[in-house]
């Protein structure tokens, strides 16, 4: 007999759905499984599918093919208010001649609310989950931007709902407001232990807050891991561009032991564990600050050291962000010295810090 791990129980799946507009394939054969509690993020570009992702969960889409189960039972056909979920959309979509608790007591209106306690009670209870208590008696237009969005999701967690749905709930924000916000959603999730799929374009807002990301990338998933996972070990080529920043270099691996690929007549030495082998077409990712601006000149075993240029540098506070020119490349480089670099320098790249994918970069 073998033991396996238990595997968490799944919030919502997603069986092999395909969603299309007309000629348009939104979803192509996509599954997905979130586990019960989990803080799930849909990362991708414009356009890519994730409304469309979670608008089938929520029911306002119909897939064309797959299925859909919410905490193990299937919804595929039932209509959007017979689904246990809460959605908020990126537009706060609150009733303006309506007040703040007008507005909660809305999303009451399929449901009683849970546990033992009157519509009034329950509203209190979200208005103080929310940061909002005393604001109740307000109207929508006298709250700012992150209050509306607040009371959104207050709304969206009145009934109790077992999975709370988010559209891009910060992108109408400024920045400041919403890396707060964003800490407040999470926060507010972990009490509740909620399953959540949460929708960005943003990919620093993904690895923020998520406990699992997927990369979405025209209608199909590229990548689901964890944030570090995704940020560490990007699983196509697509990932390595969209999460980060990241160079990446057209090589062709050469027949040396250490492994080497040659990048426009230069050698570089690669991981020890890579699969390629000789002669095959390779891209090599490597991020920004991965590479060193070095001292020494000397490359020490599963090390290269390259002779750039800088052109500029752009202070981060933090960091500088250095355009660098190598042998008819940019290369971004990422260093947190005191002073910017300028003119000739040494960059260092450890062979462990890069990435291969099969072919060219396009
Ligand atoms: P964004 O970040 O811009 O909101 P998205 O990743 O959420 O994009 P979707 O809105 O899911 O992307 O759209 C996926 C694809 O489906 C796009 O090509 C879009 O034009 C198309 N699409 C979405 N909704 C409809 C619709 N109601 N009718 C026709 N095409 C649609």
């Amino acid at each position: 007999m073998t033991l396996t791990e238990p595997t968490a129980s799944p919030g919502v799946e997603l069986d092999d759905v395909t969603v299309a507009f007309g000629d348009v394939t939104a979803l192509d054969d996509v599954s997905i499984a979130v586990d019960e509690g989990e803080f799930f993020t849909l990362v991708g570009p414009s356009g890519c599918g994730k409304t469309t992702t979670l608008r089938t969960v929520a029911g306002f889409e119909t897939p064309a093919t797959g299925e859909i189960y919410i905490d193990g039972e299937r919804v595929t056909d039932l209509a959007p208010e017979r689904r246990d979920v809460g959605v908020v959309f990126q537009h706060y979509a609150l009733f303006p001649h309506m007040s703040v608790r007008e507005n909660v007591a809305y999303g009451l209106r399929f449901r009683d609310p849970p546990g033992d306690v009157s519509t009034r009670e329950r509203v209190d209870e979200l208005l103080a989950l929310v940061d909002m208590g005393g604001m109740g008696e307000r109207e929508p237009t006298q709250l700012s931007g992150g209050q509306q969005q607040r009371i959104a999701l207050a709304r969206a967690l009145a009934p109790g709902p077992d999975v709370l749905l988010l559209d891009e709930p910060l992108s109408a924000l400024d920045a400041r407001l919403r890396e707060r916000l964003r800490v407040t959603i999470r926060t507010i999730q972990q009490e509740l232990g909620i399953t959540t799929i949460y929708v960005t374009h943003d990919q620093s807002e993904a690895l923020a807050i998520s406990d699992r990301v997927a990369v979405v990338d025209d209608g199909t998933i590229e990548q689901i891991a964890t944030p570090e996972t995704v940020y560490r070990n990007p699983g196509s080529r697509f990932v390595a561009e969209f999460v980060g920043e990241n160079n990446l270099l057209d090589g062709e691996v050469r027949s040396t032991t250490p492994p080497r690929a040659s990048v426009n007549g230069v050698a570089i030495a690669l991981p020890e564990t890579m699969s390629a082998t000789a002669g095959e077409s390779v891209t090599l990712c490597v991020r920004p600050e991965a590479i060193a601006i070095s001292e020494r000149n000397e490359a020490f075993g599963g090390e290269t050291m390259l002779t750039a240029t800088v052109e500029n540098s752009e202070f981060l506070g933090d960091a500088y962000r250095v355009h660098c020119s190598w042998n008819d490349h940019s290369l971004l480089v990422k260093t947190d010295g005191h002073d910017p670099p300028t003119g000739t320098v040494r960059l260092r790249i450890d062979a462990a810090d890069i990435h291969l994918f099969a072919g060219a970069a396009d």
